[in-house]
Parts: C-alpha cells; sequence; structure tokens
C-alpha cells in the first residue's frame, strides 16, 4: 500500500474523530489530488504559493529568502567555519567541502582501538561537534546511570534472546527502561495512532533507517513506531550525554541495534555511528539524523551508501544548514527534508515548550520564589514569548529587551515594559537571554548586577552571555549545585550564573513530551513520505514538509484535548478559494 494511501486511511479516521463527523473524503494529507491543487487560491507561481498548494518544494537559500536568513542568523560563528572536509560528488568525484563547521573524525584524533583514559575522554568531548550538545528537540537524560565504571565497548552482552548487536550500558536495565517508554507513550498520541492505523499495511516494509537522534524514551517509542511500520532501524546518539541508559537497555531487548550511552567520549561517539553503517550484510537506504553527524560521517567514510540511500530526514538548525550548504554547492546526492523548519515543530519546540521548561529549569537549579521577581527577558521572539508568558503568570514583573520594532511592539501589546537592558540591570532579580545573538550580557552588566541576580540563557548555544570575561583572577566561582556557579566579585556580590551559560532548558530540565511527539510524528511522516516517493517527485535538494503534511501532524494530536474542529461548509470553501481537507494557510502564513 501506498504512502497516499495509508497516510489517507489514518487521515481519514483521525479526522473524522477530530471532527466529529461521520465521514471525510479519503483525500490523502500527503499528496493533494492535482485538481484540488487547482482550486487553491494561492498563485502558484512562487514556491512558498507551490508549497502551500501542497507541492513538495525545495526550499534553498536562494528560493527562501525569508527562512535562510534566519538559520544563519541562529548558527554559531564557529559553525560558519570550514572543516576542509573533501566531499564525493553525486558523480564519484571528490571535492573540497562548502565552508561550513569542522568536524573532527575519529580517525583524524586516534583510532578506536586506542582508548582514552577517563579523564581524557571528559575532556575530548568538550571538542565534539557543536550539533551533538545543542540540538533542542530533547530531554536529556536525568535518569542516573550505574556506578559501573567499565566501558560499554569492553563487555559483550546479549539480550535474552541471545542477540548481541547493539552496545549499550547495561542490558539488565531493560525493564525500567521499559517503563519509561510506556509513560512516553501516554504522551506521544499521534505516534500510536499511527501504529494504529497502519497495522497489517507497512508504508516503511523495506525500509532501512539508520538514526542519529538523543536516545530517550521518546526516541524509542518513534523507533518502535518505525517498526511497526515495517523499517529496519539502527540507532546512535546524536548527543554524548543525552541518551537514557535503560531506555537504550529495553530498546536493545526488543532487538533493535543500538549504540549508545550516556557519558560517550568523542571516540566512542563515532564508534557508535560506525557500528551503526558499518555492518555486513545490512546497507541502510533512509537516514533520520539530528545534526547532521551522522549524514556526514556517511559522506566522509562511505560515500556510496547514497546510491541505496532514497532519502535524509534531519532535524536541528545545525543539520539543516549542513544539508542546504550541500545542497548549494551541488553536492547532495538525494532529496533531503527539513524537518527542523516545519510549523508544527517550529511553534512547539520555541514557544510552547520554553514556555513549560524555564520555569523547570530555574526551579530546580535555585529554587527561586517566582511571584513579584523582576525579570528581564532578552528577545521577544518565539522564545521569548514563551518565557515571558510563563513568567508573568507566575507574578513575575517582566521587562523586555529589543531590537526589532515589530517584536518590540508585540511586546508592548502583550504588556511587557520595553526597555533598554542598562536601564533595569541594576534593579532585576534575573536575567534571561532568548535572542540567538552573541553578547547580549557582557561583563559591563554583569559587574552592574545586584547581589543574587541570577543570569542565564534560553537561545542558541553559549554566545549569548559573555562569559568568558567573568574568568578573570579577581572573581571567584563556586559550584554550588550541579549547573549552578556563583560568580563572586571582590566586594563579596555575587551573581548565580546557570549552566555557564549553555541552554538552560536543555541542561537543566526536561522537554515535555507532547512537544517531542509532535516532531517525532513529523519525523516519522517525512520518511514515509520520502520513502514512499515516486521516481521524480523530490530531487537531489532540501525540502521543507509539505504545508498538508504539517497540519495532519497537528490534526493527530488533537483527539488528546477532546479538540472539536470545525469543517468548512463547501460555500465557505468556494467563499475562501479553499479546498476542505486543507491546506488552510499559504506557506508564508506565520501562525
Ligand atoms: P527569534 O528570531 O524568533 O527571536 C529572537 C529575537 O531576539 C528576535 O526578535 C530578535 O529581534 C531579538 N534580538 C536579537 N538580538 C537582540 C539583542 N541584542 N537584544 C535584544 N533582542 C535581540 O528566535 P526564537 O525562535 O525566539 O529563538 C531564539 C533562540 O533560542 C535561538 O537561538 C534558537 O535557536 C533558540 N531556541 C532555543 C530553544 C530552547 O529550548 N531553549 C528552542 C528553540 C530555539
Amino acid at each position: 500500500m501506498s504512502v497516499q494511501a495509508v497516510a489517507a486511511k489514518m487521515a481519514e479516521v483521525e479526522l473524522k474523530d477530530v471532527a466529529g463527523k461521520d465521514s471525510l473524503p479519503a483525500i490523502s494529507p500527503l499528496t493533494p489530488k492535482t485538481e484540488e491543487k487547482k482550486s487553491e487560491n494561492y498563485s502558484t507561481s512562487s514556491p512558498a504559493a507551490a508549497a502551500a498548494a501542497g507541492e513538495p518544494s525545495p526550499v534553498t537559500a536562494a528560493s527562501n529568502p525569508v527562512k535562510m536568513p534566519q538559520a544563519s542568523a541562529m548558527k554559531r560563528p564557529d559553525q560558519q567555519q570550514n572543516g576542509g572536509e573533501a566531499f564525493v560528488n553525486c558523480d564519484g568525484t571528490v571535492a573540497e567541502a562548502p565552508r561550513m563547521k569542522k568536524i573532527q573524525f575519529a580517525d583524524q584524533k586516534q583510532e578506536f582501538n586506542k582508548r582514552p583514559t577517563k579523564i581524557s575522554r571528559r575532556s575530548l568531548s568538550r571538542s565534539i561537534s557543536q550539533s551533538s550538545t545543542d540540538s533542542y528537540s530533547s530531554a536529556a537524560s536525568y535518569t542516573d546511570s550505574s556506578d559501573d565504571e567499565t566501558s560499554p565497548r569492553d563487555k559483550q552482552q546479549k539480550n535474552s534472546k541471545g542477540n548481541g548487536d547493539f552496545c549499550i550500558k547495561n542490558i539488565k536495565q531493560a525493564d525500567f527502561g521499559r517503563r519509561e517508554i510506556e509513560i512516553a507513550e501516554q504522551e506521544m498520541p499521534a505516534l500510536m495512532a499511527l501504529r494504529k492505523r497502519a497495522q497489517g499495511e507497512k508504508p516503511l516494509a523495506g525500509a532501512k533507517i539508520v538514526g542519529c537522534t538523543h536516545i530517550t524514551a521518546q526516541t524509542a517509542v518513534l523507533m518502535e513506531t518505525l517498526s511497526a511500520l515495517g523499517a529496519q532501524c539502527r540507532w546512535a546518539a546524536c548527543n554524548i550525554y543525552s541518551t537514557q541508559n535503560e531506555v537504550a537497555a529495553a530498546l536493545a531487548e526488543g532487538g533493535f541495534s543500538v549504540f549508545a550511552w550516556k557519558g560517550e567520549s568523542e571516540d566512542d561517539f563515532w564508534w557508535c555511528i560506525d557500528r551503526c553503517v558499518n555492518v555486513e550484510g545490512w546497507q541502510p537506504n533512509m537516514i533520520l539524523d539530528d545534526g547532521g553527524d551522522l549524514t556526514h560521517w556517511i559522506y566522509k567514510k562511505y560515500p556510496n551508501m547514497f546510491k541505496k540511500i532514497k532519502g535524509i530526514v534531519e532535524e536541528s538548525v545545525t543539520g539543516v544548514h549542513r544539508l542546504y550548504q550541500l545542497s548549494k554547492a551541488g553536492k547532495l546526492c538525494v532529496p533531503a527534508m527539513n524537518v527542523n523548519d516545519s510549523v508544527t515543530k517550529q511553534k512547539f519546540d520555541n514557544l510552547y515548550c520554553c514556555r513549560e521548561s524555564i520555569l523547570d529549569g530555574l526551579k530546580r537549579t535555585t529554587d527561586v520564589m517566582f511571584g513579584g521577581k523582576q525579570v528581564v527577558i532578552c528577545g521577544y521572539g518565539e522564545v521569548g514569548k514563551g518565557c515571558c508568558a510563563a513568567l508573568k503568570a507566575m507574578g513575575s514583573i517582566v521587562y523586555v529587551t529589543e531590537i526589532d520594532p515589530i517584536c518590540a511592539l508585540q511586546a508592548c501589546m502583550d504588556g511587557f515594559r520595553l526597555v533598554k537592558l542598562t536601564e533595569v540591570i541594576r534593579q532585576v532579580d534575573i536575567v534571561i537571554t532568548c535572542t540567538g545573538n552573541k553578547n547580549v550580557v557582557v561583563r559591563e552588566y554583569m559587574d552592574r548586577m545586584k547581589n543574587g541576580c541570577i543570569v542565564c540563557n534560553m537561545g542558541h548555544s553559549n554566545t549569548e552571555i559573555d562569559v568568558a570575561s567573568l574568568r578573570t583572577p579577581e572573581l571567584t566561582w563556586e559550584r554550588v549545585r550541579s549547573q549552578v556557579d556563583h560568580v563572586i566579585w571582590p566586594d563579596g556580590k555575587r551573581i548565580v550564573l546557570l549552566a555557564e551559560g549553555r541552554l538552560l532548558n536543555l541542561s537543566c530540565s526536561t522537554v515535555p513530551t507532547f512537544v517531542l511527539s509532535i516532531t517525532a510524528t513529523t519525523q516519522a511522516l517525512a520518511l514515509i513520505e520520502l520513502y514512499n516517493a515516486p521516481e521524480g517527485r523530490y530531487k537531489q535538494d532540501v525540502y521543507l514538509l509539505p504545508k498538508k503534511m504539517d497540519e495532519y501532524v497537528a490534526s493527530l494530536h488533537l483527539p488528546t484535548f477532546d479538540a472539536h474542529l470545525t469543517e468548512l461548509s463547501d460555500e465557505q470553501a468556494k467563499y475562501l478559494g479553499l479546498n476542505k481537507n486543507g491546506p488552510f494557510k499559504p506557506n508564508y502564513y506565520r501562525y
């Protein structure tokens, strides 16, 4: 059965539930029929309009002036430096990579069998690629591993069926992991619906997916869904710290080839990726990546594999940026889906996720009381809006700083005082950066903060607070808790610096499972779409998910809230020039 037919069937049932109607036409949410496209009122002369009409649209730097500046604004300076890597072109010739972030490969540093000591493992991990520590839709592992110091690479483990094709911390933790997965399943309704609807019809039959994402309970739900849809999976972690060991154990016990544990060294990191792809008698035909490291590894080490690969699904800002670079240089060998920029992911990851996790991160680290506290939030984009809303709801007095008059006006209209940081820096209790910019909070401001001021960052990476400027001889650093430092001035004044200026929620709290459900559903649908797409639908380019698919992801989550969606009448649909089954908005609509 084709992906369209399966998706149509699933959409039919789910939308029926949502709309509370007896039946709806079985139109695929993934691929509208030709006549539907014609009936839409958006001009199809532009890529955005084409995408709005449900057509797959490659979004390149040139063709999407709105998206690309945003992506480049978010990237760190070090991501723009060239790794000088060689890439194999689609025609087999080798060429210099586009100017992009340097990744250090294991073979450039050391052989796999020259294993680092524990201390050097730690220091090695600091030089690991940025993407392995900065993607957002992840729940960092908060469950601790056992005291066993033996490297998983030195252990011979087998699951209860005698299968040993995995490398994890401890297979004996599988039962605990299973419970974690079952809890996550309750908050991932769309994946569970996909599993149910696709029973018997396997849209991923024959798919051999190699994945590199955070290995958490939520990822396990995704992997088990992909497997239920017919795929074989081999998986490594995209982050050296975020693996939930017990979940990895449950996956290995369930027969998945998982190569990951919490606290990998850089050498382990690349070794695990290599074990996923370099295996006799098995070649991947799909890639699911978060950060681009897996894709990069295959480009570097096994370029011939791309002959069999049907597509790449990439989830992170960094990974997507790399794909656009490859595409721009004409070096992308297969179609790729940018799920990072799909509307549902952006909104949920940035706005709603931060609205919930900002309080969690602050509370876990400082036990601060929010009521009546004066807080300044730098940046009133999606993340800033989420943080402001949460703190306002807790009774904090919230100030906002902005450089963009539109966002500034939004802040004013939402009832926040728009100020310059200098105006309030002496009086505020908490400073939160959410700009994606650099040096927003510099030493000069920190010198003027009051005693006990909490300083943290919710924006990209660790560039927003000039932490380096605090590492001077006259200031004393005191680690008071994990991820909490007191930086003490000579007169005794101290500021409370959280997570050394890295993303607070990623470092100090968890991310709501429901948010991850949306991302995971988007990933699953993107895999199904790319795997089943007829020859020629997707070229060697980077695509955004068709709008209809985004709408479908949202619709799959509505039953959780017993939400009843209104259906357009024929007359209304005609009046608006829309198809009754979507897409309901043009691609440029901002929500
Ligand atoms: P955005 O572009 O919507 O918002 C950033 C805002 O900051 C913009 O309105 C911009 O005008 C403003 N700004 C830029 N420089 C400024 C300065 N010097 N002072 C004051 N305001 C300034 O981006 P976003 O979606 O809100 O994301 C913000 C950052 O958070 C990005 O780096 C993003 O990668 C990151 N992010 C974090 C999480 C998380 O879970 N913590 C989730 C998603 C995104």
